[in-house]
C-alpha cells in the first residue's frame, strides 16, 4: 500500500513513533527512524523492520536543533533521496502545576514539541510539496483539546499544532499534498508510565472504551492518513481517544 513512499518518523526509537515506523514499513514504505539519544533502541527498530523484509535507516538528530535537522535532511537525501511523508511524532513532557512551572520548563517543552515541528516541517517542506504523495502528519494529543492538570506547557504545544497544521494545509493545498493532525488519547508508553498510578486510574474512568490506547490503535490511523485513501482529507484533527469528550 505504501510501496515507493519514503517516510520520516521523528522520535521513532520507542513508544508511538516506533509503532508507526514498524507499521509503515510493514506496509511497504521505506522508513527513516529518527532518534535523539536512544541509538541502540533505534538500531533495534531498524533490525526488526529488516527482519520482516522491510527497509529502514536510523538517523540521529535532536529535532529542537535546526542545524541537526538540516544535517538529517542532508543524510537522508544522500541515502534515500527526498521523503514523501513526514510524521512529526517526537515529543516530551515536563509536568508541574503552573504555579511551580519555570520558564525553563516552558521553553524546553516548546522547543521540542513545537520548535521541533517547525524545524522538521521547514527543512522537509519542499520534499513534501514536490512529492506526488506528500503527507505531513503531526502527532498532537487529546490534552491539546481538553487541557490537563499539570500540563500547561504540553497542552499549549499540542493545541498549537492544530493552528499550525490547518495553516500548512491551506498553504500546501495547491500542490495536492496534505497536512493533518492526529490527537491520541492516553497511550501505553513510557510517557504514560511517568503519570502517577492514582492519576492513571482517574483518567481511565473518563475513557468510554474503558482502556488506554495501544500503540497499534494509533499506528493504524497514521497508516490511513499516510496512504492513498486519505488524499481528499486535509487540515483535520483526528481524535483517537476511546471516546473521551473534548
Ligand atoms: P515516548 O515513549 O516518551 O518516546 C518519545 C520519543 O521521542 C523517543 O523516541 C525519543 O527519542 C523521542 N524524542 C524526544 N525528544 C526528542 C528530540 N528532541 N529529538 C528527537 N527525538 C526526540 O513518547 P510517546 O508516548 O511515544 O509519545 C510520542 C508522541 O505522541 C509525542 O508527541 C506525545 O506527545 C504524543 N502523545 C503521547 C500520548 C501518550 O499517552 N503516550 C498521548 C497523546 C500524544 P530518544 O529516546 O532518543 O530521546
Amino acid at each position: 500500500m505504501l510501496d515507493g513512499q519514503t517516510c520520516l518518523v521523528t522520535g521513532a526509537s520507542r513508544g508511538i513513533g516506533r509503532g508507526i515506523a514498524e507499521d509503515l514499513a510493514t506496509h511497504g514504505a521505506t522508513v527513516v527512524v529518527n532518534y535523539r539519544s536512544s541509538e541502540k533502541q533505534a538500531q533495534d527498530v531498524v533490525a526488526e523492520i529488516e527482519s520482516n523484509d522491510g527497509t529502514a535507516i536510523a538517523v540521529q538528530g535532536d529535532v529542537s536543533d535546526y542545524d541537526d535537522v538540516e544535517d538529517m535532511h542532508a543524510e537522508i537525501h544522500d541515502a534515500l533521496g527526498p521523503i514523501d511523508v513526514l510524521v512529526n511524532n517526537a515529543g516530551i513532557t515536563i509536568d508541574k502545576k503552573f504555579a511551580n512551572m519555570t520558564r525553563e520548563d516552558w521553553d524546553a517543552v516548546m522547543d521540542v514539541n513545537l520548535g521541533g515541528v517547525f524545524n522538521c516541517t521547514h527543512c522537509f517542506y519542499d520534499d513534501i510539496q514536490e512529492s506526488e504523495h506528500g503527507r505531513l502528519i503531526n502527532i498532537s494529543s487529546v490534552v491539546g483539546q481538553q487541557g490537563n492538570y499539570g500540563q500547561a506547557n504540553y497542552a499549549a504545544t499540542k493545541s498549537g499544532l492544530f493552528g499550525f497544521t490547518r495553516t500548512i494545509a491551506l498553504e500546501m493545498a495547491h500542490s495536492g499534498s496534505t497536512a493533518n493532525c492526529i490527537a491520541p488519547g492516553f497511550v501505553k508508553t513510557d510517557m504514560l508510565e511517568e503519570v502517577p498510578q492514582r492519576v492513571q486510574e482517574k483518567i481511565l474512568r473518563e475513557i468510554p472504551l474503558d482502556r488506554f490506547a495501544t500503540v497499534e490503535d494509533i499506528s493504524g490511523i497514521v497508516r490511513f492518513v499516510a496512504g492513498e485513501d486519505s488524499s481528499y482529507m486535509t487540515g483535520q484533527v483526528l481524535g483517537v481517544n476511546g471516546g473521551m469528550e473534548w
